[in-house]
């Protein structure tokens, strides 16, 4: 059967403390005990149905979560203050000292650089690998690995992952798969497909007002309630807590996603197919020629499309960057990083969001100086904006 994630969403129902129909926001936080016996017992991890203090959960961090969780398709979820605090409270979570995390090299440059030169302190190190190569993905597993890491269509070469053949190398070899989601919400859902950890930075397409930043962590329960545990627990232990306020307006905002991932993806498709008409080096897995195009299409749940970003190689940074300044004049974007806004968003990676990776590596990956990555935004009328873009573009001679 089909997996539908936005009537999971949508088929939720909540009752708030009046009746409202959203709930209410708890405004606190710690919560009192009607027994000192209680009290005792949560701290001793039966929590159940308990609050305890709101660096270990809050009602409205935990409606979030569970509406998340029914989008992945997961147990449940945890939310978090932000991508990084999912990512690397999961890792930590994941991981001892001694041991080794496989890692695609085309990740969130946060995370790269989380991996290449914050946790070896612990001793855990990271393989990086092709991710599309699942030979060399198996070849760099080491009796010590505990984790294969991977981005779904990754940030920002939008390479495509094949959850199920890299879930399959997984579960062979007893690693905790774990997938950031953050560029494919809806679009494809990961634990469906194998993963046994999905996350996302809600800062993008889910919260989509770029108004805030947030994270979340989606598994089993077991695995959550390791996070939120008072006594060894990431989460609870390092504090990467979303506020209530936030968590409730991330949620209101997640009851709309299907309806914008739709057009992002459609608006994204429409100008990627223009570009590439155009003789633009362009790069998105709904074009036919991209090298991740049919795993895409064999992994998504059709409706949402391939997604809202794509890449243009304009052929040097000094173009890139006469072209978005360009463009922002036009106010067709803002050049700023970051994606999933209602206006498109643009940036030139290697020297922005990738920054922290080396020079010599980014090149190894193919991720060059002239290569501009757009988050497409809403517009109600795509034609017109592709024409604004194609005249900004010939401005500065690019086409
Ligand atoms: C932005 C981003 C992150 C980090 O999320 P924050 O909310 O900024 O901490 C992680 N992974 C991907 C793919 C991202 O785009």
């Amino acid at each position: 059967m089909k997996y539908k994630p936005a009537n999971n969403i949508q088929d939720l129902q909540y009752f708030g403390e009046f009746g409202g129909i959203n709930p209410s926001i708890s405004d606190s936080s710690t919560y009192t005990f009607l027994s000192a016996k209680t009290m005792f017992d949560t701290f001793e991890g039966n929590a159940e149905g308990c609050y305890l203090y709101s660096r270990h959960s809050s009602p409205s961090n935990l409606y979030l979560g569970e509406a998340l969780a029914a989008m992945e398709g997961t147990e449940t979820a945890t939310v978090a203050a932000s991508g990084m605090g999912a990512i690397t409270s999961t890792l930590l979570q994941l991981c001892q000292t001694g041991d080794h995390i496989v890692s695609s090299r085309t990740v969130y440059g946060g995370t790269y650089t989380f991996l290449k030169n914050f946790i070896p302190k612990f001793n855990i190190n990271t393989s990086f690998v092709d991710i599309t190569r699942p030979e060399m993905v198996e070849a760099a597993i080491t009796k010590n690995t505990k984790v294969l890491y991977c981005e779904t269509v990754s940030n920002p070469l939008l390479e495509v992952a094949n959850l199920k053949v890299l879930a399959e190398i997984a579960k062979k070899h007893q690693l905790t798969f774990v997938v950031d989601n953050t560029f494919s919400p809806l679009s494809i859902s990961p634990a469906k497909l194998g993963a046994d950890v999905v996350i996302h930075s809600l800062t993008k397409f889910i919260n989509g007002s770029s108004d805030t930043v947030g994270g979340v962590t989606c598994g089993s329960k077991e695995f959550v309630n390791s996070l939120r545990s008072v006594n060894d627990g990431a989460n609870m232990l390092l504090g990467p807590t979303l506020d209530s306020f936030r968590a409730a307006s991330i949620l209101k905002n997640l009851r709309t996603l299907h309806i914008r991932m739709k057009q992002h993806s459609q608006n994204a498709m429409y100008l990627a197919q223009r570009f590439q008409k155009d003789n633009l080096k362009t790069v998105y897995p709904g074009l036919k020629n991209h090298p991740g195009h049919e795993s895409f299409r064999a992994l998504m749940n059709e409706d949402y499309g391939f997604g809202g970003l794509l890449t243009i190689d304009v052929g040097s940074l000094d173009k890139a960057n006469e072209l978005m300044e360009l463009m922002q004049q036009e106010n067709l974007g803002y050049l700023a990083v970051s994606l999933g806004f209602y206006k498109t968003l643009f940036s030139a990676p290697g020297s922005s969001t990738s920054s922290e990776i080396p020079v010599e590596e980014q090149e190894a990956m193919g991720l060059s100086n002239g290569l501009i990555r757009f988050s497409i935004g809403l517009d109600n009328d795509i034609e017109r904006t592709y024409k604004r873009m194609k005249k900004c573009m010939q401005i500065v001679g690019v086409l």
